[in-house]
């Protein structure tokens, strides 16, 4: 007998089980499956985030069915979208076997008359969000008024949400003589306060300490100057070639604003947040769960409930306010009994935040270097070395070979290793290249925004762009600003809207920048161009600074950076600026760049705390 078959799950579960691979109960579901099939009875179930709740309530839920009959029997309740349809598609794997048992899924942001459909052909089980059950309750479009079963999944997240309310209105609508089940990772007092009053006596079980977090995680933390977080996070990215994962970031605006600089870095990043629409985060969530997103971006409330497995890091770009949503991301991580880390980005300022979490998980953090240039370089040699090795190679190049052997003819093993690697490595090694110390110490308070600026540039996390600066000899007094020279070398050489930006007009003279794609159609529209009888000479920019702009910028390249490997921008690009702006944010760029900016940028924030 398996230990599954011990549990007491009927034949064609257990084979989906076998089907699903798993082998041996995980703890909760040892606990809870046979509490469940047992009786009637209410249950709270403590278990941390990747423990298998779903299973452990699923698949008691469907044995209980009855399939005979089309009435809605069993109600599952869960706080987003994400997480509605991973328990649906769990629950109708788990029922793969069963005859007649339908599990229908709804959520907002879909059409509610198909969903209606779904629920009118006869659904015994409904997984759905607090949100768009209440509406559908309300229109009449479902009827739970006979449910036997109710299930509060990730009943922490649904409260932190704030779905106490339409929570406490579901229930009104459903039966009292119904069992509730509560599955949670932690136990807040609004969790206790739904148990209370919407349970009868419910046996109680938890896996592991209470609110404490997975074991399997490891905590670490980075103490960095507040500007420095975002090439810290891009130094935790190279250390980790095959990272896979999810950086928090406390505001919509920081979470697109991190992704889109972590993409035009050329990595592989995306954003997820309330601002998109439900279209584009399935967009992300699918890329993520492909791996085409190795760093998923993204905020508290857009995360939740995130199932994806194997995540090998956590980043708290920003540490949250509340301990508990510290909890929930690390949570994401260190799952299915996998390990993880979480990794924190703190000021010197918040470290006492550190002791505070400490305390509350029962665990403690590991205080980290950032790595410096040079150690990065070496795990990305490695790295590529190892990439080499394990490549399999292609057939299809086999007929250019005699002639790619006439080219590198000659040249000896070592020396072809080396300038291999240097194609592939040189344009890593030359944005490390005396890059500065980002650890914060306390005796150098601000110490990295000083070196910083000695030099009007910052070190070597000057970025590799795909933008290319130019000179253009009109400026103030032929009556340009920033907007109308944008519009007139737009409309004259025939770019689209975003295609010009960082606009810095001059009293004589004015630059910009293009992106490198479109400079030989801004190099060929200014030749022999004339403006009421004068020519207008354009040329791209050589000094380095992007021709007097380049003390004034200090302040903006703090999210510069190359790709490394990842980068998909040619190394070929000129890099006669600080960085090439992303598109939707050049207009604001230009307009509010004064010497001045970079001192405004680096005042501290008021830090928020427990
Ligand atoms: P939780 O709800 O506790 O966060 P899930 O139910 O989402 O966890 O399960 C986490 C992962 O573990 C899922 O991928 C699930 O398929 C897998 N899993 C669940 N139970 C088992 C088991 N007994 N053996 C192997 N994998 C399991
Ligand atoms: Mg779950």
């Amino acid at each position: 007998m398996t230990k599954f078959e011990a549990l007491g799950l009927q034949k064609s579960l257990l084979d989906a089980v076998a089907d699903l691979g798993f082998e041996t109960p995980s703890e909760v579901q040892e606990k809870a499956i046979p509490i469940l099939l047992e009786g009637e009875t209410d249950l709270v179930a403590l278990a941390q985030t990747g423990t298998g709740k779903t299973a452990a309530f699923g698949f008691p839920l469907i044995q209980k069915i009855d399939g005979n009959s089309r009435t809605t029997q069993g109600l599952i309740l869960s706080p987003t979208r994400e997480l509605c349809l991973q328990i649906t598609k769990e629950m109708q794997a788990y029922a793969k076997y069963e005859r007649n048992i339908n599990v229908v899924a709804i959520y907002g942001g879909a059409s509610i008359t198909d969903q209606a459909r779904q629920i009118k052909r006869g659904a015994q089980i409904i997984v759905a969000t607090p949100g768009r059950m209440k509406d559908m309750i309300s229109r009449r479009l479902v009827d739970i008024s006979k449910i036997d079963y109710c299930i509060l999944d990730e009943a922490d997240e649904m409260l932190n949400m704030g779905f106490m309310e339409d929570i406490k209105d579901i229930l009104s609508n459903t039966p009292n003589e119904k069992s509730t089940w509560l599955f949670s990772a932690t136990m807040p007092k609004e969790v206790s306060v739904i148990a209370k009053k919407f349970m009868h006596s419910p046996q109680e079980i938890t896996v592991g300490a209470k609110n404490s977090g997975a074991s399997t995680v490891q905590h670490e933390y980075y103490v960095v100057g507040g500007r420095d977080r975002y090439p810290a996070l891009k130094r935790l990215a190279d250390t980790n070639p095959d990272i896979f994962s999810v950086i928090f970031c406390r505001t919509k605006r920081d979470t697109q604003k991190v992704a889109e600089n972590l993409i035009e870095d050329g990595y592989n990043a995306g954003a997820l947040h309330g601002d998109l629409s439900q279209n584009q985060r399935d967009l992300v969530m699918n890329s993520f769960r492909k791996r085409q997103i190795q760093m998923l971006v993204a905020t508290d409330v857009a995360a939740r409930g995130i199932d994806v497995d194997d995540i090998t890091h956590v980043i708290n770009y920003q540490l949250p306010d509340e301990i508990e949503t510290y909890t929930h991301r690390s949570g994401r991580t260190g799952r299915a009994g996998k390990t993880g880390i979480s990794m924190v980005l703190i000021t010197r300022s918040e470290q006492r935040k550190i002791k505070a979490i400490e305390n509350k998980i029962n665990q403690k953090f590991e205080l980290k270097k950032v790595p410096s240039g040079s150690e990065i370089c070496g795990i990305q040699l490695h790295h590529l070395a190892n990439k080499i090795k394990d490549t399999e190679t292609n057939s299809n190049i086999d007929s250019y070979l005699p002639a790619i052997n006439d080219i590198l003819e000659g040249i000896d093993r070592e020396e072809l290793i080396k300038k291999l690697i240097s194609a592939e490595f040189t344009r890593f090694s030359t944005y490390y290249n005396k890059s500065k110390d980002l650890n914060s110490s306390d005796s150098g308070r601000d110490r990295g925004e000083r070196s910083e600026r000695s030099d009007g540039r910052r070190g070597g996390e000057t970025p590799t762009s795909g933008s290319v600066r130019y000179f253009i000899n009109i400026g103030e007094k032929d009556g340009y600003d920033w907007m109308s020279l944008k519009d007139f070398l737009r409309d004259t050489a025939g770019l689209g809207q975003d295609d010009v930006f960082k606009v810095d007009v001059k009293e004589s003279f004015s630059f910009f920048n293009t992106d490198t794609e479109v400079t030989e159609k801004i190099l060929g529209t200014f030749t022999e161009f004339k403006v009421d009888g004068r020519f207008v000479n354009v040329e791209v920019s050589k000094s380095p600074g992007g021709g007097g702009g380049g003390k004034r910028r200090s302040g903006g390249s703090s999210f510069g950076g190359s790709g490394g490997f990842k980068g998909k921008r040619s190394g070929g690009s000129r890099r006669d600026d600080d960085r090439g702006a992303s598109k939707g944010r050049s207009r604001e760029r230009s307009k509010s760049e004064s010497p001045n900016s970079g001192k405004r940028r680096s005042q501290k924030r008021k830090g928020d705390f427990f």
